[in-house]
């Protein structure tokens, strides 16, 4: 017998951006924010960037390539937005907000880009020089100066 689906899934409202969200009954920490908020406050652009490295990813091309495409085209929105004179913070927010929707809604995408976080994670765990470089991402992230947002 199948188990109606607003049995197994129930609806929630993210606390951070306000939008409902699917929760699955039998997850064992019932997130309290949506999949796309989750990912911004993981810092998952650090995670993109370090998957877009040719040495430091298990990836595929494909992927890779795929990434590429959406992470340039993300710079290209936020170029456009700076010039027609858009807050750059403003704007990048906005911009990372929109890929970050783009990744969690690509099955492929969310699996890769969550497992490079908890990757990002373990390392930083266990090497100061690794904390320094996610102090260095981050500090960037703050900025809006990545390499690929200008
Ligand atoms: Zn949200």
């Amino acid at each position: 017998m199948v188990t109606p689906l607003n049995r197994i899934w129930h609806t929630k409202k993210c606390t951070e951006c306000m939008s409902d969200f699917p929760v699955h009954k039998d997850w064992q920490t019932q997130p309290s924010q949506c999949g796309p908020c989750r990912l911004i406050a993981q810092k998952y652009v650090d995670a993109v960037e370090y998957l877009l490295k040719e040495s430091a990813s298990n990836a595929s091309r494909e992927t890779r390539q795929a990434l590429l495409e959406l992470v340039q085209e993300a710079g290209a929105i936020y170029q456009k937005k700076k010039l027609d004179g858009e807050d750059p913070r403003r704007a990048w927010h906005s911009v990372e907000r929109k890929l970050a929707h783009t990744i969690w809604s690509d099955k492929n995408l969310r699996k890769l880009v969550l497992l490079t976080i908890k990757e990002l994670k373990f390392q930083a765990r266990g090497d100061a020089r690794a904390d320094k470089r996610n102090q260095n991402r981050s500090a960037r992230l703050l900025n809006g100066t990545r390499r690929w947002s200008g």
